[in-house]
């Protein structure tokens, strides 16, 4: 298959493209906005690269399309929320209007943001959420939640072959140091000796699904033709840690100096955060095998190849 896959320049981006390259024709619409060219270096001789806005005309013919653009760090993603919200409202529309004129399947990257600051614990894909339409976060928790109803609408008005992911935090090699997100923070001071900026008291949860895991399963989310492949699919690692366990974590297997540095808790930041995946276990016969001790080691690996 010739396979669209936009956001291709990004983490998640370079990790789907390594696992499908010798199988499909890949093709890469990325704005560059948050992805590297130098993600994809080790491609670049199989792969059509097209440096474009996915909110602009899009006249590529595939067979089928990965959506993962948009930037996923807070960082990133409120430095331009503007754009945020066009991407997964104007881009999402025109990826969809391609999918449905070339009647070709295409997979959303949802978020499990878009269940904002649960009030319950796991977070299952029937929870409607938590979310603020006016903070900071809500150019992403409101755009995705957005591109679900898009991606739901066109499935149930056109027959449109849709997938939704709900991805939870994900993290591996391939994540930039510069990312923003916790596990590239932590890890970064760690390698320099720097004291770990944790946000809060440091107990607020997170799940994090080591990246192999989570392509895996959003491969086959994507190839899953049983009943109701439309709706969202939790796609995540159920093992649950709050960040100041994650940084003792970072500093035991570093072996760094740091110590602990606790700056203020951003505005929305969610409390908890760990999904039900029940039903991808169920209908994709999926879950993570990556332990996050494992995970967090070859992560670390990367990172200090990286400053080599
Ligand atoms: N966080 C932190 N220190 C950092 C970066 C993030 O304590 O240097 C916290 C952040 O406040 C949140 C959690 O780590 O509670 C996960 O943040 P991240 O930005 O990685 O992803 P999120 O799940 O919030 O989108």
């Amino acid at each position: 298959m010739k396979i669209l896959v936009t956001g291709g320049a990004g983490f998640i981006g370079q990790n789907l493209i390594k696992k499908i390259i010798d199988e499909h024709e890949i093709i890469v619409i990325d704005d560059f906005s948050s992805g590297q060219l130098k993600n994809l270096s080790n491609f670049t001789k199989q792969i059509r690269v097209i440096s474009q806005d996915i909110c602009n005309q899009i006249s590529v013919s595939v067979d089928a399309i990965y959506n993962l653009a948009c930037p996923a760090s807070p960082k990133q993603y409120q430095s331009n929320p503007v754009q945020t919200m066009r991407s997964s409202v104007i881009g999402v529309g025109n990826l969809l209007e391609l999918a449905r004129t070339s009647n070709i399947r295409i997979l959303q990257s949802s978020t499990s943001e878009i269940y904002g600051d649960p009030e319950i614990s796991p977070q299952e894909e029937t929870y409607w959420g938590r979310v603020n339409p006016v903070g900071i976060r809500s150019c992403y928790d409101e755009g995705k939640r957005a591109a679900e109803t898009m991606f739901v609408d066109y499935h149930l008005q056109y027959e449109v072959d849709t997938r939704i992911a709900r991805i939870f935090n994900t993290y591996g090699p391939g994540l930039h140091k510069n990312d923003g997100r916790v596990v590239s923070n932590f890890i970064t001071q760690a390698l320099r000796d720097e004291d770990l900026t944790i946000y809060g008291d440091g107990t607020q949860t997170r799940s994090f699904c080591f990246v192999d895991d989570l392509i895996e399963g959003l491969v086959k989310l994507f190839e899953y033709e049983g009943e109701d492949s439309y709706l969202p699919m939790n796609l995540g690692n159920p093992q649950n840690i709050n960040m100041l366990e994650l940084a003792n974590l970072v500093i035991e297997l570093t072996d760094s100096k740091s110590k602990i540095d606790f700056l203020p808790l951003p505005t929305d930041d969610p409390r908890q955060r760990t999904p039900d995946i029940s039903r991808a276990m169920k209908l994709l016969n999926w879950e993570p095998k990556v332990d996050l001790t494992l995970g967090i080691k070859e992560t670390i690996e990367y990172f200090r190849f990286q400053d080599r």
